[in-house]
């Protein structure tokens, strides 16, 4: 059978694609990408033509099962993403579960990707961190994920879109408490990287002035909860926090 290679490709700056990606791209039978007119672009910049193959979050079940029969039938398959490193936030475990359970050779092509490239040069420990997708669109389910996430000590992890950083932000202010540590990382590896850095309440006054603020794409990076000992003073802490959450929902 043929081999399904997960590829991993730039988040912003085109010479991120490593030389192996573009010579597993150029030699593959077919690739499959989240959006096919996208992932045209690249391969034509990267004077590449290829037979491309939608799949996309809502066809995955039926496009796996198309694309292990050429993988049983011998043909190569790349599959790539918007940007990064496919499953990432991104579809592709469908595929790869299945292609596993048939048998066929599933294989790493590594590259970019965003929460990586994000946690090695934002300074918080990395020794240990927690990798939470995006948070939940609207404002309840958001608060209540990060309520969840609260006493977990490991640096926490998100990916956000530009419009909602500020809310999320405003959010973590108010289940996380002002003094923790935020580092954002915004647009990396493209024109316009920023960094902010320091408490929430810090960073989301930062955002707030910068005209430019809430523009771009952003990785979200919390220091991890870190426990005082006094267990009494903290327990009482969140029940205040969780007064305060609940006390405007209630009828
Ligand atoms: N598979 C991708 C990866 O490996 O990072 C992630 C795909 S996910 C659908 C897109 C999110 O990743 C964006 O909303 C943003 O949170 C983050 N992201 C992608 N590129 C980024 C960049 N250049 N700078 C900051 N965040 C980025």
């Amino acid at each position: 059978g043929g081999t399904l290679y997960i590829v991993a490709t730039p988040i912003g700056n085109l010479d991120d694609l490593s030389p192996r990606a573009a010579r597993v791209l150029a030699s593959v039978d077919v690739v499959a990408a989240e959006d096919t007119r996208h992932s045209g672009r690249l391969l034509q910049h990267l004077g590449i033509q290829k037979r491309l193959i939608a799949l996309h979050d809502h066809n995955e079940k039926d496009r796996a099962e198309s694309l292990i029969a050429l993988l049983e039938g011998g043909q190569d398959v790349a599959l790539i993403s918007d940007a990064g490193t496919p499953l990432i936030s991104d579809p592709g475990f469908v595929l790869v579960r299945i292609a596993r359970e048939r048998g066929c050779r599933v294989t790493p092509v590594p590259g970019p990707c965003a929460l990586v490239a994000a946690l090695s040069a934002a300074g918080l420990p990395t020794d240990r961190f927690l990798f939470s997708g995006f948070l939940p669109a609207k404002r309840a389910g958001r608060r209540a994920a990060l309520e969840g996430l609260g006493r977990e000590s490991a640096t926490l992890v998100f990916y956000e879109s530009p419009h909602r950083i500020l809310d999320a932000v405003a959010d973590m202010e108010a289940v996380l408490g002002e003094t923790r540590e935020l580092v954002l990382g915004r647009e990396l590896t493209k024109t316009f990287e920023t960094f902010y850095a320091g408490t929430i309440a810090e960073v989301r006054e930062a955002l707030e002035a910068d005209p430019h603020g809430s523009r771009g794409e952003f990785v979200v990076m919390v220091r991890g909860f870190e426990s005082t000992g006094r267990e009494d003073d903290s327990s009482q802490l969140d029940v205040d926090r969780l007064l305060q959450l609940l006390l405007p929902e209630l009828p």
